[in-house]
């Protein structure tokens, strides 16, 4: 039985020399052809590229009549070749002719011979052309020619691609793909029009260089790159060093469960062994994955795929050196990054006097990363599907936060309109500010106090700038997840102090630390506990109740701050009236250690609860006359009636917020706060949203917590409507079977003038 003479390695040897010689390409390939026949002891050896009409012309060939090259083609699918290109996969075939799917071509002389054994030229995954050996005996071609010959055909195709030999127009390749403008209707996270450059948040690595020097030197490089990314992606488990949605952490398992495959390490060990630098073969191995994937019938299996691009590249980044770090470093001034997901830690690391929009593959709306964005005014949308396979580092991007568009490298018209857009967003930014320092009453004189969201120093000018009435949410973790160590009493006392400061007379509600669930503290060790459902795991009030050493200093550090003056606090995710108790009793601790020590306290003080667990809502007659205000967390209170995860792109947008449901039950609440005549706010993002807003002032609300940028529309919203004719619209509406109230409420609006 023949082999190959001298094996991959020499072959890729040669294959090198002649890619450095000064030759057409046509040349090129004709010598590639000639050497790979020789070297695998083969009597054909021809090459099919994909060409304009997106068939596999033959370009060059060793065997076959020199007369069929560029006049032979075959449709994808037509053929062994064909179904090579269409499947993505090698076929190794003693007796070919036998083959159902053999397809004669007189023109080639092809007739002759017994066996043929063709692998794709993939290239980032997609075909761009077979390559194929053929003998004149049944010849049965073994696992390691197939291997050899994959790993040729992925250096041809490197040939292939430097020479332009694939008509970029023909095939649609993920480079062409990269090149040519690309639209993404994605969803609406925070609005705003951002113009600027793509930055990648975790960016890929091209291979340049395929063929090893020295293959014993590629073959350490890998196994220790393959050791560090398994290190690294344990201790991204292991020390909760990340802040993720719970969906993240499942692609972090998978990951680890990748990662520590032992035939993939294996599969790569030998591409290197073939010649390939260890970059290359990790690329060859992907390129098989990627293709045995492609096919998988179960669209979970299917789903993966992205898990392993993902993990292919982070090798990449192990083996070539590029850092996450590195790039951040070098943010253009425009910067739209785009990433599969992030926490709002990650967010929060880039430099925000930099970043103009966010574009998330996945992502939910509620997800604290949308609302860090939200507090940052960056534009974002998310559930951009596949924009990672189309866009370049540095493309030209446009981010419409407002629509959940996005144009990839965008035509000159499209830039002039998005142009004018920005321009007529800055001049409804004008009409809002005129409005800044009017109230918001409605046209029927109802007073409504709108406060805006913050939760960093950063936020502090929005306060004056928006016009708001005061803070109506203090995020006070956000503190803690920018900061590397546990914030010091000084720390908060400093931070809180200055928010006050900046507030002067308007109310600040500061809410106690809401940790755990996606937001994580890099410094405490949570990923130990491995939850499984961390958002109705062990978080916020939870927390603080079962180490009330973090809770009681945190409220030393809000009485301190707050001496002499008004003080607002409420607690996170309280789910029974017992935990507001407990957390009540704290304060109350605090209090008398002030007088035990003569220091001065609060000149007043109220203290509150969330209401997002919807247990809560049950005990409202025992809690009310308990507290001084409640103030309802749409975000969590909705994922927790709907139990569907705010931060799982799949379910996140499954539910209305504008269901009968939802208003039924915000309804409950009202009226049992009316009843008991307590305060009462809402504070998710709800009340960011002028139809949604509006809907909320039907249902009796009076105090409304949101994004700063918000404050504008949802004020304009304000002195638009007449809640009288709303209410009496709105009586009987929750006792629909509708899914949503959206569009009736819509119409609505524009029946009335009510800008929305
Ligand atoms: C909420 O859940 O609606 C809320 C305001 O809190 P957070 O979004 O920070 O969980
Ligand atoms: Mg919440």
């Amino acid at each position: 039985m023949p082999g190959s003479v001298g094996g991959p390695r020499i072959l890729l040897r040669r294959l090198r020399e002649v890619m450095a010689e000064p030759e057409s390409a046509q040349k090129r390939l004709d010598k590639i052809v000639v050497l790979i026949a020789s070297n695998m002891v083969a009597e054909v050896c021809s090459v099919y590229l994909v060409n304009r009409q997106s068939e596999l012309e033959l370009s060059a060939t060793e065997g076959l009549k020199p007369t069929a090259v560029h006049n032979t083609r075959l449709k994808i699918g037509e053929g062994l070749v064909g179904d090579i290109a269409e499947h993505a996969r090698p076929l190794n075939l003693a007796d070919a002719q036998s083959h159902p799917g053999f397809a004669y071509r007189p023109e080639t002389g092809e007739e002759i011979y017994k066996s043929l054994m063709g692998v794709p030229i993939l290239r980032s995954g997609k075909v761009v052309g077979v390559l194929a050996v053929q003998n004149r005996t049944k010849r049965h071609y073994t696992e390691e020619e197939v291997e050899a010959l994959q790993t040729v055909a992925m250096v041809l195709a490197e040939v292939v691609a430097a020479a332009e030999l694939v008509d970029p127009q023909a095939y649609a390749t993920p480079d062409l793909a990269r090149q040519v403008p690309h639209y993404i209707q994605a969803t609406a996270f925070c609005e705003g029009i951002a113009l600027g450059h793509a930055v990648l948040h975790e960016p890929r690595v091209h291979v340049t260089k395929l063929i090893a020097e020295d293959t014993e030197v590629e073959l350490k490089r890998l196994e220790q790159s393959v050791y560090a990314l398994r290190g690294s992606i344990d201790d991204m488990l292991e020390t909760a060093d990340l802040s993720h949605a719970g969906e993240h952490r499942e692609v972090l398992q998978a990951y680890r469960m990748f990662a520590n495959d032992r035939g993939w390490l294996k599969r790569m060990l030998e591409a290197v062994r073939t010649g390939l630098t260890a970059e290359a073969a990790v690329e060859r191995v992907q390129n098989d994955t990627r293709a045995r994937l492609q096919r998988a019938a179960d669209p979970y299996i299917r789903d993966r795929l992205h898990d392993f691009d993902d993990l292919a590249n982070r090798l990449l980044r192990q083996l070539t050196g590029v850092t996450l770090a590195s790039l951040s470093a070098n943010l253009p001034n425009d910067a739209i990054v785009i990433a599969r997901n992030m926490g709002p830690a990650e967010l929060l690391d880039y430099d925000k006097t930099r970043l103009r929009g966010l574009v998330l593959e996945e992502g939910a709306a509620n997800a604290h990363v949308s609302i860090v964005a939200r507090a940052f005014g960056i534009a974002t949308v998310g559930r951009a599907k596949d924009i990672l396979d189309h866009v370049e580092p540095g493309d030209a991007i446009i981010v419409d936060g407002d629509t959940g568009e996005v144009y990839l490298r965008p035509s000159q018209e499209v830039i002039a309109s998005y142009s004018e857009k920005a321009r007529f967003r800055a001049r409804k930014q004008e009409q809002y500010k005129a409005i800044r320092d009017e109230p918001a009453i409605t046209c029927d004189g109802q007073r409504v106090s709108l406060y805006v969201n913050a939760g960093l120093q950063v936020d502090l000018p929005h306060l004056e700038e928006s016009g708001a009435e005061g803070i109506g949410l203090f995020r006070t973790e956000l503190q803690f997840m920018i900061a590397s160590t546990l914030p010091s009493l000084r720390d908060q006392i400093e931070l809180y102090s200055a928010v006050l400061d900046v507030a002067g007379d308007s109310p600040v509600v500061f809410r106690t630390l809401d940790i755990g669930g996606d937001k994580m503290l890099p410094y405490m060790n949570f990923a130990a506990l491995k939850e499984e459902n961390p958002a109705l795991g062990w978080r916020a009030i939870r927390i603080s109740l079962d180490r009330p050493g973090l809770l009681r200093h945190q409220i030393r550090a809000l009485l301190t701050a707050a001496a002499g003056r008004s003080l607002r606090v409420m607690f996170p995710m309280v789910a029974e009236v017992a935990e507001f108790q407990r957390a009540r009793a704290l304060v109350d601790k605090e209090l008398a250690r002030l007088d035990q020590f003569g220091k001065e306290k609060p000149a007043h003080l109220e203290i509150g609860t969330m209401l997002e667990v919807p247990s809560l809502a049950w005990q409202l007659d025992t809690l009310l006359p308990l507290v001084d205000f409640v103030s309802v967390g749409s975000n969590d209170l909705l994922q927790f009636l709907f139990a569907s995860d705010r931060g799982n792109a799949r379910v996140a947008g499954r539910y209305d917020f504008l269901s009968p449901a939802v208003l039924s039950f915000l309804k409950h609440i009202v009226v049992k706060c009316s009843r008991h005549e307590t305060p009462l706010t809402l504070c998710g993002e709800m009340s960011g949203k002028p139809l949604e807003a509006m809907a909320l002032l039907g249902l009796g609300f009076r105090r409304i917590s949101m994004s700063p940028a918000a404050v504008g529309p949802v004020k304009m919203m304000v002195r638009s409507l007449d809640t009288g004719k709303l209410e009496a619209f709105m009586d009987g509406l929750l006792d629909l079977p509708d899914r949503s109230l959206r569009e009736r409420l819509a119409g609505f609006a524009e029946a009335h003038g009510v800008t929305v």
